[in-house]
């Protein structure tokens, strides 16, 4: 095995998270809802304008609160993309709802909005739409689509965390957003993630639900003298002692945003002579989308040259990495009966898409030493 000089991703530290798990732990609660979880959804609901945040265990578990929180049953069908991660996708088929996989555009990589349309019945009953790499989705067409035909649309803001479309945040702009704090995103507490309620109407079921199905958020604001069973529920708080290491991240969010944007236009710079000869194609990101670089890739020109300089490049001691495979050619995809061929830019990015380490710690060295191999390689 070789010795890798730069792994693909590093949790990152911005200082203070030993201090505040500290004070969280000597607070004597570590269990959710104290004063670290306040602080998170305080700074994060005032920065990004949002009506209410919640804190939960994962972004996993944050999308699965909006399937409950609609009612999401077996002949309900959510429109998605197949270029996405699996929790997307189960959180509604969770509830045993069926994946309408729309293709995705060749630009940004995100769901195709001008194809989201035809793929509606009188069944569909929400798009969960993902912003690839923190470069959102075209909202103003989904939102006149869900308008249109009365959908509900989830945010899977889980790269997207502090990026903008036009001047809104992601995750503040459909029904529900959702984010992830895990440990390869830009902020992160090892696990964690966040849910965005943008409708008042649907913030006191979302706490009940998050509170395994009790009213014990009431209980707990002295509303109630006790608490009990009043709907489905499951446990969905995140512990303070991650909240704290949470809240050491949120509070440097600018700071991480610049390093991280100095390390894409980094890898810009240094690549873009290469994509004018066609080597591969660099990212895009629309005028009026605001980043927040939380990933860089390279689009090569066929499978078999990105296999290949995978390979190269971990020969070198530097891993990079690629995603999607398709949710739609994958077994589970295959049971809800769909077929190679049916969204063929998905297929044909999944192939060639070659992702570059991108975290907040990487060196000035590391970052020249990739795009030094990279160019080797090519
Ligand atoms: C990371 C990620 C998730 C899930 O987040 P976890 O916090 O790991 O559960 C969901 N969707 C997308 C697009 C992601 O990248």
């Amino acid at each position: 095995m070789f010795k890798l000089k730069i792994p693909f991703n590093k949790p990152s530290f911005a200082g203070n998270e030993l201090k505040y798990i500290k004070q969280a732990v000597l607070s004597g609660k570590i269990s959710g809802d104290g004063m670290f979880n306040k602080k998170c959804t305080q700074l994060l609901e005032k920065k990004f304008k949002a009506n209410s945040i919640f804190l939960t265990p994962s972004g996993t578990s944050a999308l699965e609160i909006p399937a409950l929180l609609l009612n999401l049953r077996s002949e309900d069908e959510v429109i998605a993309p197949s270029f996405t991660f699996t929790s997307s996708v189960n959180a509604f088929v969770l509830r045993g709802a069926k994946p309408i996989f729309v293709d995705i555009r060749t630009d940004t990589l995100n769901i195709d909005e001008n194809k989201i349309e035809a793929a509606i019945t009188t069944r569909t009953k929400a798009i969960y739409c993902t912003h690839y790499a923190g470069v959102s989705c075209e909202m103003d067409k989904i939102l006149k689509i869900a308008r249109k035909h009365k959908l509900f649309i989830i945010e899977d803001a889980a790269h997207g965390v502090n990026a903008k479309y036009k001047n809104q945040y992601l995750g503040t702009i459909g029904d529900f957003g959702v984010y992830s704090f895990h440990e390869t995103k830009n902020f992160n507490c090892g696990e964690g993630g966040a849910l965005v309620v943008n409708k008042p109407k649907f913030v006191e079921r979302t706490e009940i639900i998050r509170e395994k199905g009790t009213n014990r958020s009431q209980f707990f604001r002295g509303e109630v003298d006790k608490y009990t069973w009043y709907d489905v529920g499951s446990s969905y708080l995140l512990s303070e002692v991650l909240a704290a290491y949470l809240y050491g991240q949120l509070e440097k969010m600018e700071q991480i945003t610049v390093k991280r944007r100095k390390i894409y236009n980094f890898y810009i710079d240094a690549l873009s002579n290469l994509e004018s000869r066609g080597v591969f194609k660099l990212p895009t990101i629309p005028e009026h989308c605001t980043p927040n670089y939380h990933l860089f890739y390279l689009l090569l020109n066929s499978q078999k040259e990105r296999n290949r300089v995978m390979d190269e490049m971990k020969k070198k001691g530097i891993l990079t990495v690629f995603h999607y495979l398709p949710l739609h050619t994958s077994p589970m995809g295959r049971r809800f009966g769909y077929k190679k061929g049916q969204f063929p830019i998905t297929e044909m990015v999944s192939e060639r898409l070659l992702r570059l380490p991108l975290y907040n710690s990487l060196t000035r060295n590391q970052m020249e030493s990739i795009t030094k191999s990279l160019r080797k390689v090519l």
